[in-house]
């Protein structure tokens, strides 16, 4: 059997080996790939699944990396980054088909000048098509599935479609698997009038002006670190247990909203990761609330995630 990078360079010519992820990633801090591949075609996914039935390797799949946090080390996968061309297609009976690696402000731009209504819920969400129906995002306009008929999901077997009730989706849950990948997303987006238009495109206008005055915007970060407890605000929890401000190098828990945690400069992902350990322990020695991590991590040992739930 012939190594894996000599089967990758000679299936992809594109492909780079020892890559850095931290530009990839809005928290600007993380180790460096194995390989890394860019691509606008499905069908390199789909040969990519191919590749793993002759050599055992992990695949990991990278929307805008807006809700990663990705260990230091080396990151020992295959990091996938799909860039489709003309991810959005207008086709009948309302429906809007948005491949994956679009960017949520640039679907719901898109839609909202083609006057579809339904997606306000992406309003200030940095992340992907993908990304936001893997972690079911949501934003003070709503979730940005709501109006999702399903995806069509490539995976090692096969390419198949599973619709919206058969993604099992919860509050920033989806039942994706890490070794599954979303080619595209299906919604359905109801035509609407200028007038409709002009009072959403308002809606959003003082969304997003509430999301400047309370999240830490300037500062690179994963948006928030805990998913909120019901009931509990995470954020508020995190600042009871007296850690707001608390710093570890560069990497802080933000003192404008503490379940928020900012790389001010040449923050490890090692040190965002303590701090969310602490935050964690602490909250579960003060509120007796066990917070539940929305970011994902990457390159991080099993016991370490064990670690975190305390
Ligand atoms: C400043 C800031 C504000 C934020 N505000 C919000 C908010 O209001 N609401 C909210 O819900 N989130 C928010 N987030 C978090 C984040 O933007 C969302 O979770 C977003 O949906 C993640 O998309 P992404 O493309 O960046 O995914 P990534 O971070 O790249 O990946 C997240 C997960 O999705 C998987 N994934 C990505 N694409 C695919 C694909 N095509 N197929 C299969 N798996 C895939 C990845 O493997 C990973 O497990 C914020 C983040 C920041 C930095």
């Amino acid at each position: 059997m012939r190594p894996l990078k000599e089967r990758l360079y000679e299936t992809f010519s594109d492909i780079k080996a020892d890559v850095s992820l931290a530009p990839y990633t809005s928290f600007k801090a993380g180790g460096r790939a194995l390989f890394f591949l860019e691509t606008g075609r499905e069908e390199d996914i789909i040969t990519l699944f191919k590749l793993q039935e002759e050599i055992p390797f992990t695949i990991g799949f990278l929307g805008k990396g807006t809700n990663l946090l990705i260990n230091d080390t080396v990151i020992n996968k295959v990091v996938v980054r799909y860039q489709p061309q003309d991810p959005v297609t207008f086709a009948d009976n309302n429906r809007v088909i948005i491949k994956s690696g679009c960017l949520l402000q640039e679907a719901l731009h898109l839609c909202l000048s083609n006057n579809r209504a339904g997606l306000e819920g992406a309003a200030g969400i940095p992340g992907t098509v993908g990304g936001a129906v893997c972690m079911n995002a949501s934003s003070g306009l709503g979730y940005v599935t709501s109006c999702l008929e399903g995806v069509n999901i490539i995976t090692g077997h096969d390419c198949g479609f599973r619709t919206k009730e058969e993604l099992a989706l919860t509050y920033r849950s989806s039942n994706i698997r890490p070794d599954e990948f979303i080619a595209s997303a299906v919604f359905e987006l109801p035509e609407v009038d200028d007038k409709a238009v002009s009072v959403i495109r308002q809606k959003i206008k003082k969304h997003l002006q509430q999301r400047r005055s309370r999240q830490p915007l300037s500062c690179p970060s994963f948006g928030s670190v805990f998913k909120n407890p019901p009931g509990h605000s995470a954020g508020e929890l995190i600042e009871k247990a007296g850690l707001k401000g608390v710093s570890l190098g560069d990497v802080q828990i933000a003192t404008r909203h503490a379940n928020f945690i900012i790389n001010k400069g040449r923050g490890q992902a090692r040190q965002a990761y303590e701090l969310i350990q602490l935050a964690a322990k602490k909250v579960w020695q003060h509120s007796g609330i066990r917070l539940q991590r929305e970011v994902v991590l990457w390159g991080f040992s099993d016991s370490d995630s064990k670690a975190m739930i305390l």
